[in-house]
């Protein structure tokens, strides 16, 4: 049984007031929840100190929304695994398709992301997806299965046994697009069915997010297709209602 997974990724968004009015009204439903459905908040690097201080003591997890694949040196502006971990982190988004867009982050090289954060004891959540134009084409799962397979090739299958992925067509992030309850169950299916071909004990266990204009209106009919356990959520993890109602649905379909 999969447990679900609720969780928020605030991008580059937030204030000191913002992150202390947010994580204190997503204690409590993170507390109700906690027996059925994990809560997550992943918050810019810099507002991490001050999410650890307040959801302490509470059943609200948290992490970071990238890491880097070093664990100390050169490397500018950059924060590594050990770092996150430190800040009582559970989990490190590696790959987001703003990161492999903007910075031109290869398979290979979110698979060294993922392997760090796996390193370092954080719950790496793996996000993939295809554009729109991939979408268009049919090459959904061409491109989301090799997105999983640089993983695979360099962390073994049983990494998943410690991690979460996370589909998020682009086409659907930031723009109000949300996958029909249809097009996501589908696309779930296939990247179990894909993990199937390593390991039916993987597949029966890792947990796959749904992402990608989720809401609270959208979410309950996500939420109740058998292979979508959960949701990344962007810009609805700023509205605390919001947030607290996709919470909700996830719990309905524990
Ligand atoms: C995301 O960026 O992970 C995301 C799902 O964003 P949104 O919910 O805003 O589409």
């Amino acid at each position: 049984m999969r447990k679900p997974l609720v969780m928020g990724n605030w991008k580059l968004n937030g204030t000191k007031q913002s992150v202390s009015d947010l994580i204190k009204a997503f204690v409590e439903p993170a507390n109700r929840t906690a027996g059925k459905v994990d809560v997550a908040i992943c918050a810019p690097a810099i507002f991490i100190g001050t999410v650890e201080s307040l959801a302490k003591g509470s059943s609200l997890q948290y992490g970071s929304e990238d890491c880097d694949i070093h664990t100390k040196g050169a490397f500018t502006g950059e924060n590594s695994p050990e770092m996150i971990k430190e800040f009582g982190c559970t989990y490190a988004i590696v790959g987001h398709s703003e990161r492999r867009g903007y910075h031109n982050e290869s398979n290979e090289y979110v698979a060294q992301k993922f392997k760090a954060a796996l390193d370092s004891g954080l719950v790496p959540v793996l996000c993939v997806g295809e554009s729109e134009a991939e979408y268009d084409a049919g090459k959904t799962m061409e491109v989301v299965n090799a997105e999983i397979k640089a993983v695979i090739d360099l962390c073994g299958i049983d990494s998943f046994k410690n991690a979460v992925i996370a589909y998020e067509p682009i086409w659907a992030i930031g723009t109000g697009k949300t996958a029909t309850p249809e097009v996501a169950q589908n696309v779930h299916r296939q990247i179990r069915d894909f993990l199937k071909t390593f390991s039916s004990e993987v597949a029966d266990g890792t947990r796959i997010l749904y992402g990608g204009s989720c809401n609270a209106k959208t979410a309950p009919e996500l939420f109740s297709q058998a292979d979508i356990d959960g949701g990344l959520i962007g810009g609805a993890s700023l509205k605390a209602p919001d947030f607290t109602a996709i919470i909700a649905a996830a719990e309905a379909n524990a």
